[in-house]
């Protein structure tokens, strides 16, 4: 027989060390696996290393899932003020930078150190640098974990060779992205053993990449970022794009990849706030012989403008644009397409789309509705943000939900 503990959580992230340490301040014995040499290694490197640990808007319209109603109850019951109120507990100092988005003053650090502290505070135990080495589902109910000490993750097999016999087993293992800070596929494949559907995965908040013609055309702009309207079907991002070697990226483009796929079609508003053609027809007026190039540097990065010239429109002095093609070049602006031809994986994705499909998960507690005791928390469900802060966000909201259920 193993240790018997009350609850047994896989993976001390975001959402694990929110769950065990709700669990553990209603008296629950909680233990904590983590794989990697230390907990919260993705909070850590968030955010620039400040960690964008909640978004004040958040509401289920942030979240991109098969089933988007099943973020709601989560969310409603454990709120961006709630976690903030935590963070003030702890006399951590933060501030919004913009769209709701509130970051730490000094470092990600303070939020680990926050969680931790929790936990130990409601009497958790967790066992860092541990792998499970196999999982039994007990015939009275309950799991029977077995642990080893695991490399992953900068770990060096310094964890622990134990036994736990556990009535709930939370997995809070994360989504597949950035795998060098130990990122594994051990949830899903959890989750399928015991009979769960998966919704097909792929990389999110993640840039995007050009081939050929269409990266020959802005490669050697790398480092210029313009502010667009990034646009995919009805979803619609207002935010910076930034050049890359290999592609976009910047705010606009990391939103907009969770809703491309290959082939759907995706375009710029390369002025969004701005009426092009009016703008434009009254530069003609104003200064007939001034060039293109030199009306578009007043609303583009100089090299920016200069390769919208050189590649596509021309650059005379605006009286020479007949009065058809000025608005011709406004409508271009406005309807930029941009024919990307894939995504940089998860090397560099911020998330994992899909997961555990939801339509098997209970909205209020988190637990498997195929196995009695089994919960699934954070970002190995079918459960994705937009990025600014709405992730954390999820981890915490569905971390307490089941934190409170176990
Ligand atoms: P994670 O935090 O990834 O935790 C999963 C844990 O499980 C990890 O510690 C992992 O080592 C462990 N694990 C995995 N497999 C096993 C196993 N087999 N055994 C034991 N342990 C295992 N979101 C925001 O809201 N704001 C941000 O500013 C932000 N910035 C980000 C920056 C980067 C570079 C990245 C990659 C992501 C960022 N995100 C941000 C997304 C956010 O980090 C995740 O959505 C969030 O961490 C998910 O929480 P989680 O607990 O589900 O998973």
């Amino acid at each position: 027989a193993g240790e018997d503990i009350d609850v047994l959580v896989i993976g001390g992230g975001a959402a694990g060390l929110m769950c065990a340490l709700t669990a553990g301040a209603r008296g629950r014995r909680v233990r904590v696996i983590e794989h990697a040499n230390r907990c919260g290694k993705k909070i850590l490197m968030s955010g620039g290393g400040r960690c964008n640990f909640t978004n004040t808007g958040t509401t289920p319209a942030n979240f991109l899932s098969a089933n988007p109603h099943f973020c709601k109850s989560a969310l409603a019951r454990y709120r961006p003020d709630d976690f903030i109120a935590m963070v003030d507990a702890h006399r951590i100092g933060w501030h919004e930078k913009e769209l709701g988005q509130l970051f730490c003053d000094e470092s990600s650090k303070r939020i680990v150190a926050m969680l931790l502290e929790e936990n130990r505070r409601a009497g958790v135990r967790i066992h860092t640098a541990t792998a499970v080495a196999g999982i039994d589902a007990l015939p009275g109910g309950g799991f029977r974990v077995h642990s080893e000490p695991s490399h992953a993750g900068g770990s060096r097999g310094e964890g622990i060779a134990a036994t736990f016999d556990a009535a709930a087993l939370v997995v809070a293992t994360g989504g597949l992205s950035i795998p060098s800070l130990g990122a594994t596929g051990f949830g899903y494949e959890l989750a399928r053993r015991f009979g769960h559907t998966l919704v097909p995965t792929r990389a999110g908040l993640v840039p995007l990449t050009l081939s050929g013609k269409h990266q020959e055309h802005y490669a050697d702009l790398a480092g210029v970022a313009v502010h667009v309207s990034a646009r995919c079907g009805k979803a619609r991002f207002d935010n910076a794009m930034l050049v890359t070697h290999r592609g976009l990226s910047g705010p606009a483009i990391l939103q907009i990849s969770n809703y491309w796929e290959p082939g759907r079609e995706l375009w710029l508003d390369l002025l969004p706030e701005l009426d092009a053609e009016a703008w434009l027809l009254h530069r003609q007026q104003e200064h007939p012989d001034a060039l293109l190039q030199t009306a578009l540097a007043d609303v583009f990065p100089k090299r920016f403008a200069q390769r919208l010239c050189d590649q596509w429109f021309g650059n005379r002095p605006l009286r020479q644009y007949t009065h058809r093609q000025l608005p011709e070049i406004a409508a271009k602006l406005a309807h930029w397409p941009i024919t990307a031809s894939g995504t940089e994986g998860y090397r560099t994705a911020e998330v994992t789309l899909g997961g555990v499909d939801t339509r098997e998960i209970s909205s209020s507690t988190m637990a498997s509705k195929k196995q009695p005791g089994l919960y699934f928390v954070g970002e190995v469900l079918d459960v994705t943000g937009w990025l600014g802060g709405y992730n954390f966000q999820w981890a915490w909201a569905s971390g307490r939900a089941a934190g409170e259920a176990v």
